[in-house]
């Protein structure tokens, strides 16, 4: 996706050899556009696939699954990391821990939205060590559903996630992956890498 590599390359910011700072087009401020080509191309990519719902993470996970979802034609569900009044008690939850935060934290899904019929795709912004995404398979797995895939704006392949999901079986889609940041230099690796 040349398009996404020219936004990273433009208005992405280093902070560390590790930490990529998308806010100005991706989880801050949305480039709409922009999500809208990811959402076309996660369609193109899993259109071999039969998904039922998209499953993410809040709050930056949201913004690419609503607009994705609109090719998919599904609903989606975004897993709550802050406990509320609102959420009925009837959750599936499991632990994550925040690479960018070094915490862990709970994230809950009420069950009424995840069924065992259901064939969810997990979508999300950043995969760094791959918790968060083991986070939301594990809720798919509580609810007896299935995983359609995990579908990825920015992989950073230098970090462990990647290798994690794939030697798991899991069908993996990373629109982008970057094999390196050291020096606040970005390096993609040429061949973006499917299952
Ligand atoms: P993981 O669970 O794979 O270690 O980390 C994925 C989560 O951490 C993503 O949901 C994302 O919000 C956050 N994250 C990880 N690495 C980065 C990064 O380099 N930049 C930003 N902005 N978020 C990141």
């Amino acid at each position: 996706m040349q398009f996404l590599k020219d936004r990273i390359n433009e208005l992405g910011e280093v902070r560390s050899p590790e930490i990529l700072k998308v806010d100005r087009f991706l989880n801050h401020q949305l480039d709409i556009e922009l999500l809208n080509a990811i959402g076309r191309e996660f369609h193109k990519r899993f259109e071999d696939r039969t998904v039922t719902k998209i499953l993410t993470i809040e709050a930056s996970g949201i913004a690419i699954a609503a607009i994705a979802a609109q090719y998919f034609k599904v609903p989606v569900v975004f897993a709550k990391k802050v406990p509320s009044q609102n959420l009925d008690a009837d959750t599936f939850e499991t632990d994550v821990f925040s690479y960018t935060k070094k915490t862990t934290y709970k994230v809950r899904v009420a069950r009424k939205f995840l069924h065992p019929q259901d064939q969810v795709l997990i979508l999300d912004d950043f995969l760094a060590q791959g918790q968060a995404a083991v986070g939301l398979m594990n809720l798919v797995q509580q609810a007896g559903a299935e995983l359609a895939g995990v579908g990825i704006v920015i992989e950073k392949g230098f970090q462990e996630g990647g290798r994690l999901l794939r030697a798991d079986g899991v069908r993996l889609e990373s629109l982008v992956i970057i094999d390196s940041m050291k020096s606040g230099a970005v390096q993609f690796r040429e061949t973006e890498q499917s299952y």
